[in-house]
């Protein structure tokens, strides 16, 4: 059976009949008609009535290598014939995820060598919180199980990634979130910041509420903080440069792990293999997805640290914990071919030196200045724009979010995938943007943004 003989209108009936969308309203969803995404090729992606759109997202955060790579899928389909799937279970493994551990091990900071496998974020982030507890627990400290996270954090959609999150929304559906949780202030300076607080002093404020935190629930009782180096889905908020020097401080003084999420920043997204290495942190685990593969097969890698490793491979007898496809060989083999390209294509090199500045400079010269922009900030090839009413005293649009989604409205007819989270437009972009496709996204941003004025 192809797609190709039904018509859009019938599939949007079969969609709307049985398909729960994940993060959708459907009854929204079903009045609007779900646009189908057919293919796509290199930067682009095109619907099922032939438009083309430039994807400023990368997938969700995850195509890095762009579309149209036949060497991942050659490696998938070598892997699929010779071996489909075997698990890592019970003494055995498969030769991909040996191999890709090795590499892992090999770009990951100093002192991470350990690798857990997982298929999506959201496990590996289940994992990195049973491990530290694990961890505690087997150095004769369990009392330690707290961990501190961040308001407008994202850490995944499991029980446990919705409870590690900050989304207010999320919480509100969870029932009850797993215990032991607590959350401290974003480090948000657009909306948090105070009049005339410098940037440098911002940060270390907010890493001070992370200090305040662990004191309110007794350093003796908190395992860990967990942080995106830069938070993605609740808005690309880039701390200042003071924030995770100040958090390291606080973790060592209080004997407290440093969990990392970087689902989103890790494969070359800051314009290092890991923001760990671009913003000089130094954490006990790093748990990382979608870029590993390129969102070419589902895979997630949670990296550990040398403390914890040591512990658990020392004193912890066997880990309760495992999912069906750890290591899964074919998204190992396809993880091994995108890494490859990474390093082949110099993609980390040109978002450093060149793609990275000059998303900057573009996206500051053609809409910073904007009646409806009141802030636009970028690290790497990652951007947010801000959409205000009043550029001078930043007050919103009424609607809560709505005006961003006109934003964005536009921005898609005009042929750009880029999306909107509350009051924030997020661009996303696969790391093979050129120039020239910058310039391209900011003139459609643009535009949808005069549209929307
Ligand atoms: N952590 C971060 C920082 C993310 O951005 C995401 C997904 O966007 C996740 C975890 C969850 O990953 P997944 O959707 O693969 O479960």
């Amino acid at each position: 059976m192809t797609y190709q003989n039904f018509s859009l209108k019938q599939l949007q009936e079969i969609d709307g009949a049985h398909h729960l969308h994940p993060f959708t309203d459907h009854k929204d969803l079903r009045a609007a008609g779900t646009r189908i995404i057919t293919r796509a090729d290199g930067p682009f992606i095109y619907d099922s009535e032939g438009n083309e759109l430039l994807d400023g997202m990368a997938g969700l955060w995850c195509v890095n290598v762009g579309y149209g790579r036949h060497e991942l899928a050659e490696a998938a389909y070598a892997q699929m014939k010779e071996l489909p799937y075997y698990n890592s279970f019970f003494r055995c493994s498969t030769p991909t995820p040996v191999l890709l551990s090795r590499k892992l091990a090999e770009i990951a900071p100093a002192g991470v060598k350990q690798v857990f496998y997982g298929s999506s974020g959201s496990e590996s982030n289940d994992t990195a919180l049973r491990l530290v507890r694990h961890y505690w627990a087997l150095e004769g400290k369990p009392e330690k199980t707290i961990i501190v996270s961040r308001r407008s954090a994202y850490h995944g959609s499991t029980v446990a990634g919705a409870s590690l999150g900050g989304m207010a929304a999320m919480h509100s559906q969870l029932g009850a979130p797993v215990p032991g949780i607590v959350h401290a202030m974003a480090p948000y300076a657009f909306e948090l910041s105070l009049p005339g607080e410098s940037e440098h002093d911002f940060g270390v404020r907010a890493a001070r509420s992370v200090e305040d935190a662990i004191l309110e629930a007794g350093p003796q009782n908190v395992a860990a903080f967990i942080g995106e180096p830069v938070m993605g889905a609740g808005g690309v908020k880039i701390p200042p440069a003071s924030y995770w020097p100040e958090i390291q401080r606080i973790c060592r003084k209080y004997d407290v792990l440093l969990m990392l999420d970087e689902v989103i920043t890790g494969y070359g997204r800051t314009g290092a293999w890991f923001a760990a290495q671009s913003m000089g942190i130094e954490p006990d685990t790093i748990t990382t997805a979608k870029a590993l593969t390129s969102g070419y097969q589902p895979l997630s890698a949670l990296l550990v640290g040398d403390r914890i490793a040591s512990t658990v491979i020392e004193k912890g007898g066997e880990f309760y914990h495992g999912y069906t496809y750890s290591g899964h060989p074919v998204a190992c083999a396809v993880a091994l071919a995108n890494l490859e390209i990474i390093e082949k294509e110099g993609l980390i090199e040109r978002v450093r030196d060149d793609t990275g500045p000059y998303f900057r400079k573009s996206l500051m010269e053609r809409l910073a200045g904007h009646g409806i922009v009141g802030e636009v900030r970028t690290i790497g090839l990652m951007g947010a724009i801000e959409i205000v009413k009043d550029k001078e005293t930043r007050e919103r649009f009424p609607g809560d979010g709505a005006a961003a989604v006109v934003v964005r409205d536009h921005a898609i007819a005009n042929g750009m995938m880029l999306r909107a989270t509350g009051d924030t437009m997020i661009l996303s972009p696969p790391l093979i943007w050129t120039r020239s496709t910058i310039d391209m996204a900011a003139d459609r941003i643009a535009k949808a943004l005069d549209l929307a004025e």
